[in-house]
C-alpha cells in the first residue's frame, strides 16, 4: 500500500510530487481511496481549514459562438437544443449579484460566450461590476474570451477581482478538442489577466478522451501559470456536441483527479465544476476532501442541484461556508 501521508508530509514541505507518483494517484485502487482522500485532506486542510467557497455563474449571452469548442453547446458546430440571447442588460446582471450575495457566494461569476468581447459587451459588463461593487461584498470573476492587453485593464479598473480562462485540457490534445484557437492563445490570456494585476482563474475540464498523462500535464502546466484558482469540470457530454456520447469518468476517478490536482497545486483554489452531480453522483460530498470550493446554482446550459442542497451538504460534512473576505 502506498504511504499518501508521507507523499502530503512531502507537498507541505514544498516539494513536487514524480509523474509516478502522479500515475499512482490516478490508478489509486479503490481500497486505498479512503487513505488517498485523507491525506489529499491534509493539505487542504494546511491551507483552508474546513471551509467552503462558494461560487455563483450568471451567462450573460448564450451560444452564437463561432468557435467550435467540441464539449460546448454554445460552439457553432453544436446542435444541441440550447437557448441563445445577446448579451443581457446591465440591471440583470446586477440583479444576479444581488442572488448570489443571498446564497452566501463569495463569488459572482459574469460569463459570456463567443471568442472575446466586443466593446459593446465590454462596456455593458464594466459598467455591471461598478455598479455591483458599491452594492455588495463580493468578489467578482469575469470570463469572457480571449481578451486583449487593454480589455483586461479596463476589467481591472472596473473592479474585477478574477479573470477566469480554463486551458481546459493539456497542451497535446488541445487540438482534438477545438481548432478555431489555439492552447497558446488561451495561455496568452491567462498571462494578459495577471500583467494587470487580476486574480487567474484557470481549470480543466476532464473526460475529454484524454490519456491520464494529459491530466497530469494539465494540473503542472497551471502550477506553471500560478493559476490562484483552478476549476475543475467533468465532462458533462451534452447531445448535440461534438463530443456526444462520451462517457470516460466514474465517481471514484473524479475523486482521484481532485486528489492530483491538490498534490500539485497544494495551496489553490480548487473548484469542483460542471459535471459534478452527473460524475461524482453519490460520492460528491467526499470531493470536498480534496476540493475547497464548488459552483452553486446552474452552469452554463445544464442545471445544478438546488442552492440549499449544497448548503446542506457542507453542514452535514461539519465543514463551514467560506463567506467573502475581499482581501484573500
Ligand atoms: S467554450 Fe467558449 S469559446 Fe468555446 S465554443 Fe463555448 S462559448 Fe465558444
Amino acid at each position: 500500500m502506498t504511504n499518501w501521508q508521507s507523499i502530503a508530509e512531502k507537498v507541505l514541505h514544498g516539494a513536487d510530487i514524480t509523474d509516478l507518483e502522479a500515475f499512482h494517484i490516478l490508478e489509486c485502487p479503490n481500497k486505498e481511496l479512503l487513505s488517498l482522500l485523507h491525506s489529499a485532506y491534509h493539505i487542504r486542510e494546511h491551507y483552508f481549514g474546513n471551509r467552503v467557497k462558494l461560487n455563483m455563474i450568471i451567462n450573460t449571452k448564450s451560444g452564437l459562438c463561432p468557435e467550435n469548442c467540441g464539449y460546448c453547446s454554445q460552439s457553432r458546430d453544436s446542435t444541441a437544443p440550447i437557448k441563445k440571447y445577446r448579451m443581457m442588460d446591465k440591471e440583470t446582471i446586477v440583479q444576479g449579484a444581488k442572488n448570489a450575495h443571498e446564497l452566501q457566494s463569495g463569488t459572482y461569476c459574469i460569463v459570456a460566450s463567443g471568442r472575446g468581447p466586443s466593446e459593446r459587451e465590454l462596456n455593458i459588463v464594466t459598467a455591471a461590476v461598478k455598479e455591483i461593487k458599491q452594492q455588495y461584498d463580493i468578489r467578482i470573476c469575469a470570463c469572457l474570451g480571449l481578451l486583449k492587453p487593454e480589455q483586461a485593464r479596463k476589467l481591472k479598473d472596473a473592479g474585477v477581482d478574477r479573470y477566469n480562462h480554463n486551458i481546459n485540457t493539456s497542451e497535446n490534445h488541445h487540438s482534438s478538442i477545438t481548432t478555431s484557437h489555439s492552447y497558446h492563445d488561451r495561455v496568452a490570456t491567462v498571462t494578459k489577466v495577471k500583467n494587470v494585476g487580476i486574480s487567474p482563474c484557470s481549470g480543466v475540464i476532464v473526460g475529454m478522451r484524454e490519456t491520464k498523462q494529459d491530466v497530469i500535464d494539465m494540473a503542472r502546466a497551471l502550477k506553471a501559470l500560478d493559476a490562484d484558482s483552478i476549476p475543475i469540470n467533468f465532462l458533462h457530454a451534452i447531445d448535440g456536441t461534438l463530443l456526444e456520447g462520451t462517457n470516460e469518468l466514474n465517481p471514484t476517478y473524479c475523486l482521484k483527479v481532485l486528489c492530483l490536482f491538490r498534490f500539485i497545486n497544494p495551496s489553490k483554489e480548487i473548484r469542483i465544476s460542471g459535471g459534478r452531480e452527473i460524475n461524482l453522483r453519490s460520492l460528491q460530498p467526499l470531493g470536498l476532501y480534496p476540493a475547497n470550493s464548488i459552483f452553486i446554482g446552474d452552469y452554463l446550459t445544464t442545471r445544478g442541484q438546488e442552492g440549499l442542497s449544497d448548503h446542506q451538504m457542507i453542514e452535514d460534512l461539519g465543514f463551514q461556508i467560506d463567506y467573502v473576505t475581499m482581501d484573500d
